[in-house]
């Protein structure tokens, strides 16, 4: 469905992306993952057509479109904040789409006034159509977006951070309904994000970027589980590091909160520091005896919770080890 090879992009002298290689399958719904700056918006514009990279290719459905404008693309898009023609009443706004169409894609007024009602169906805003966008919440207004984007048919869906501007609670509604969405349509479709929870619940595969470089693509699952850079262990859920030991050249060794075995004589004591609950397990904060290092341990929260000053022994069962360098080395932690 899409490849793009080598994708370039320079603002002056600053290089914002260095040779993206991406393939995505048809109905995938892909997540751009990666903190603010590292290049997402950069990407999906160029795949959009709105912005032209300096080197490398797009291709859309065996298609080279690097040098086709985005009128002629046929993709949808979403931002953060695309907004709705204020004048227009939400009908209107949706059909806005077809209503620009020449020749033999011109449908009729009354054709466009049946699409848009189909689509406010879709987007679950049915009867809401004669309403002016000053007149719907935060999260409807950003669903009469996504009918508008959907109304042309599009070929591919890109949404920039469309629930960006939401509060936590709406967010979560509408990323559940956007995945049944997805489901039901089948659209292909790449969502950019911050939101490390936001990627691993919506996306058949995350890619992640950083500093205009994608780092790992995986499914969810094993971007969370198996890092292969200290990046993506650091920005994807939430990692403790040690240095570790017998590395010539130095390295670390990362491990989530919960992948460690309480021992009577560990490697490792925590010296407790705070604590509080974090959903069903404990969650103990310090600093290592011995190396002052910062960690936070997962404890089963069946038992009491830890005290202040309470020395942990722990030893991590389940680890990733990196080079000074940055790469991955296989096999014992340590
Ligand atoms: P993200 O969406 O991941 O936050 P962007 O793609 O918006 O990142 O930006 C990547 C980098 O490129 C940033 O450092 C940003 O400041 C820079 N950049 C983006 N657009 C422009 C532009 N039009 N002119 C100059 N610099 C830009
Ligand atoms: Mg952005």
């Amino acid at each position: 469905m899409i490849h793009l090879r080598g994708i370039t992009k320079q603002f002056g002298d600053y290089p914002a992306l260095h040779g993206i290689d991406l393939d995505v399958a048809p109905g995938e719904f892909i997540a751009l993952l990666g903190p603010s700056g590292s290049g997402k918006t950069t990407l999906l514009r160029i795949i959009a057509g709105l912005e032209f990279q300096d080197g490398g290719t797009v291709q859309l459905g065996g298609e080279d479109v690097s040098r086709m404008p985005v009128a002629d693309r046929h993709v949808g898009f979403v931002f953060q904040h695309y907004a709705l023609f204020r004048h227009m009443t939400v009908a209107d706004n949706v059909a806005f789409g077809l209503s620009v169409r020449r020749g033999k894609h011109r449908m009729a007024k009354a054709a466009r006034q049946a699409r848009a009602e189909e689509l406010l169906r879709l987007v679950q805003l049915e009867g809401l159509g004669s309403r002016y966008p000053g007149q719907l919440s935060g999260g409807q207004r950003q669903r009469v977006a996504l009918a508008r984007a959907l109304a042309i048919e599009p070929r591919l869906l890109l949404l920039d951070e469309p629930f960006g501007a939401l509060d936590a609670k709406v967010r979560k509604d509408l990323r559940r309904w956007l995945r049944d969405l997805h489901k039901q349509v089948g659209l292909t479709s790449i969502f950019v994000t911050h939101d490390q929870e936001e990627a691993l619940e919506l996306a058949d595969r995350v890619v992640v970027m950083n500093k205009g470089r994608i780092e790992q693509i995986g499914a969810p699952d094993a971007v969370y589980m198996n890092p292969e850079t200290p990046f993506v262990s650091h920005f994807v859920g939430e990692t403790n590091r040690l240095p570790a030991q017998g590395l010539s050249g130095g390295g670390e060794i990362h491990f989530r909160p919960h992948e460690i075995t309480l021992a009577t004589d560990g490697a490792e004591a925590l010296i407790v520091d705070n604590v509080f609950r974090k959903g069903a397990v404990w969650r103990a904060e310090g600093l290592l005896a011995g190396s002052g290092q910062f960690v936070e341990l997962d404890l089963p929260s069946s038992g009491d919770a830890p005290r202040l000053g309470e020395t942990i022994r722990f030893n991590p069962h389940r680890a990733r080890m990196f080079t000074a360098d940055g790469d991955q080395i296989q096999g014992e932690a340590r």
